[in-house]
């Protein structure tokens, strides 16, 4: 941009071009229009133009073709001398303003011209970015507390629970006297429900050590997909077919999957155990897998309420449901679906969902055969 001819190194030789006073006025047209303060340096160090904002940042006073007379920025190092290179620094200035300067040599042909530098006030963005990060650590600092009360209250819950069961157990033995049809139906509620807990408490626990700095240690083995289907839907088979619903499964032949059997297990049973939840009587699960390429793709879809597409994302992060689910008095505390997605993330792959034919509910698996990649590499 500013060449050779353009009498620059001239005037700030003294020399007088014919047409220096042309470019003169262009080169400091170019500095004004810059939205930045703005000083031109010759090659030999000394200044030959700044822009007004320049002076206003500094309150400097600059001479056509000497050295300004710098305020703030003499203090703060000045601009020194040298050929320079690119460089980019942040200068705190003792009145509390930051700027950021750049400075860029200027070239042409070889031949060094001087550089340009420039300034940025970053004040105000640099105001934000400490905000920000003091809001950061406060916010940390709120969620180890909720993770340490979660994590202490489920602990307390957990022994008067296991207690419960196991009286519960225990008054069902013919041995401690027989109970009426009615005592036995009460008892069985009671064990229902405390079994419900369990499960609530269980996932409050998982869902805490997922939070925690270690998170959830997988063990990786070689998974036969269709037996691991075939497991998962026989264990809730009984429950679906209590609830009046139809199951279907099909699987593919395909590679063995790499991955850890028993948490793949816990993700699948959340899912058929939400598809009977929120499916009604007379309605059918069906769960499809089979191989893509690199990856194994597991599908449990039901024709059931369905999950609202505004909130398909949502219902993935803890403690999250949708207005349906809420409102249909569903029981269930948004715990699950968090859990399987750390699960699956954890094994390199995706858990999302979309709608299933007939208005249900369809979510989707996708794991790498080979499991997840080395650490520092992306799916
Ligand atoms: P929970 O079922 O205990 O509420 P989850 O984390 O398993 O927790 O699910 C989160 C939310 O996702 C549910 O509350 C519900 O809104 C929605 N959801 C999950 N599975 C289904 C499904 N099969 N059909 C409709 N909605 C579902």
């Amino acid at each position: 941009m500013v060449s050779e001819d353009a009498g620059v190194s001239d005037e700030a030789g003294g020399g007088v071009g014919e047409d220096d006073g042309r470019w003169r006025t262009l080169l400091d047209a170019l500095l004004e229009a810059l939205p930045a303060g703005a000083v031109v340096q010759g090659p030999d160090d000394r200044v030959l133009a700044a822009n007004r904002r320049f002076t206003r940042m500094f309150g400097a006073e600059v001479r056509a073709g000497g050295m300004p007379v710098f305020g703030a920025e003499s203090r703060a190092g000045g601009i020194p001398g040298g050929r320079h290179v690119h460089r980019t620094a942040e200068i705190p200035l003792a009145d509390g303003r930051t700027l950021r300067r750049v400075i860029e040599p200027l070239r042409h042909g070889g031949a060094y011209l001087g550089a340009l530098w420039t300034y940025d006030d970053i004040t105000e963005h640099k105001r934000r970015e400490r905000d920000l990060e003091r809001d950061n650590v406060a916010l940390t600092e709120l969620a180890r507390q909720r993770n340490a009360f979660t994590a202490a209250a489920s602990h307390e819950l957990r022994t008067p629970l296991t207690s419960i069961i196991s009286f519960c157990e225990l008054l069902t033995d013919p041995a401690f006297g027989a109970l009426t049809h009615e005592q036995a139906s009460f008892l069985e509620a009671v064990r229902r429900n405390a079994d419900r807990m369990q499960r609530v408490i269980s996932d409050l626990l998982l869902t805490t050590r997922m939070r925690a700095t270690a998170g959830l240690e997988l063990e990786f083995g070689a998974v036969e997909v269709d037996r691991m289907l075939l497991d998962a839907v026989l264990d809730r088979m009984g429950a679906a077919q209590e609830a009046g619903l139809f199951t279907v499964l099909e699987c593919a032949p395909g590679p063995l999957l790499r991955g850890d059997r028993h948490r793949l297990q816990n993700v699948l049973a959340n899912l058929l155990e939400n598809a009977a939840k929120y499916t009604p009587a007379g309605g059918r699960i069906s769960v499809t897998a089979a191989p893509h390429g690199e990856f194994w793709e597991i599908e449990v879809a039901d024709t059931g309420i369905g999950v609202p597409e505004e909130f398909r994302e949502e219902i993935f992060n803890g403690f999250v449901r949708a207005p349906n689910a809420r409102t249909g008095g569903y029981p269930g505390t948004g715990l699950g679906l968090a859990i399987s997605r750390a699960i699956v993330q954890l094994h390199g792959g995706a858990i999302t969902v979309g709608g299933a034919e007939g208005g249900g509910a369809a979510f989707v698996i996708r794991l790498p055969v080979a499991g997840p990649p080395p650490a520092g590499e992306t799916a």
